[in-house]
């Protein structure tokens, strides 16, 4: 038998016995891919990865968390499920629900969410409530109905999440036999950078690796509360997976930055943009626009010479892992508003011809 889904390979790293119920859509395993036209830029000494989570079963790294948190919802005999989203996690939520046979609700903020998502969540038959509102308020109101009735949250307050998605730290290290020296990732309600350090230290402390990573996570300018230090009313950003203006694991966040020796910065919306354009037409990787983030944010040290200030000498290329947390399709609408539509010319051979230059 092939590859058996995360739970099977971290068995051991994870909080699971012969009795939790494995609810799995063969999620993880995703491919680590070394940069063409990035590596470039960054210049000679880095060697530049992609960890491309938008391969994951519902195009997100949310199915990390959510095969764990599920799975030991239904150990513990959960009938329904509920989070607050921007959108991965209610696809992701709706998805491994469907699979495992529970309900499960979810609270979206209106108009706020990218198409692709809103479809996934409504297909695999979750009940989805969109609320005249934004998601810092959407998790309020779920952790209150998740502390006073018997249904379990599986935002990333739940432990477990973190714990699944953990796993991507193992994958990165198995594959480059060692840690990266640095990781660019984005930043919204901040579980998967903490979860990535986790991961990390977990591998340093059994021995299998001998060094950490600096995390380097990306927020938002219009939605940057760690950058500023204070959380923001009104989050503003076209990369709506990242739009949250009080993350949850804030505190975790700048503990993951600090003791990696990392740093949070913020990238501009024409940063995201560019980044994601750049991704789409030159390392043939389309993502959505809140993982072009970490792209963004690679390129703005990059610019200001941050690796080669940062990075000791060594005989060997330094490592740069940028972690692509969602695929492109989720949110057609940006790359339609961004592109040149289709011109339309006659069904005639001649017609083509002349549009292609003969
Ligand atoms: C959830 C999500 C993020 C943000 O992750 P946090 O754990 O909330 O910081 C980034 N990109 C995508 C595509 C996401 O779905």
């Amino acid at each position: 038998m092939g590859y058996r889904g995360l739970i099977e390979t971290f068995r051991r790293f994870l909080p699971v016995t012969e009795k939790t119920p494995v609810v799995s859509l063969l999620e993880g395993n995703t491919p680590l891919m070394p940069s063409g036209y990035l590596n470039s830029i960054v210049g000679t000494g880095f060697e530049v990865y992609f960890k491309f989570e938008g391969l994951n079963p519902t195009g997100s790294f949310k199915d990390r968390g959510m095969t764990l948190a599920v799975s030991k919802a239904k150990e513990a005999g959960a009938k329904i499920i509920m989070c607050a989203s921007t959108g991965n996690t209610s696809a992701s939520a709706a998805a491994y629900a469907a699979k495992a046979g529970l309900g499960c609700v979810v609270l979206i903020p209106e108009g706020a969410i990218a198409l692709g998502k809103l479809a996934q969540a409504l297909i695999h038959g979750a009940k989805v409530l969109a609320l005249q509102g934004n998601f810092d308020e959407a998790l309020s109101i779920v952790k209150e109905i998740t502390a006073r009735y018997p249904i379990v949250l599986v935002n990333s307050l739940n432990p477990h999440r973190l714990e699944g998605q953990k796993t991507a730290a193992f994958e990165i290290c198995d594959t480059l036999e060692g840690a990266p020296d640095y990781q660019c990732i984005p930043v919204g309600n901040a579980g998967n950078i903490t979860a990535y350090w986790k991961g990390y230290q977990e591998y340093k402390k059994q021995g299998l690796v001998s060094s950490l990573p600096k995390l380097l996570g990306f927020q938002a300018a219009g939605a940057a509360p760690i950058v500023n230090g204070r959380p923001i009313k009104k989050p503003k950003t076209i990369a709506t997976a990242i739009r949250i203006g009080n993350p949850a694991s804030w505190k975790q966040a700048e503990a993951a930055r600090d003791e990696s020796g990392g740093l949070i910065d913020s990238v501009t919306d024409k940063e995201i943009v560019d980044a994601y354009k750049l991704l789409a037409s030159k390392e043939g990787i389309f993502v959505e626009p809140a993982s072009a983030a970490s792209v963004a944010g690679l390129l703005k040290l990059a610019r200001k010479g941050y690796f080669h200030r940062t990075s000791q000498i060594t005989n060997r290329k330094l490592k740069i892992v940028c972690i692509l947390t969602g695929h492109g399709l989720k949110d057609p609408d940006r790359a339609i508003k961004i592109v040149h539509k289709p011109k339309i010319i006659k069904a005639d051979l001649k017609a083509v011809l002349r549009e292609i230059g003969y």
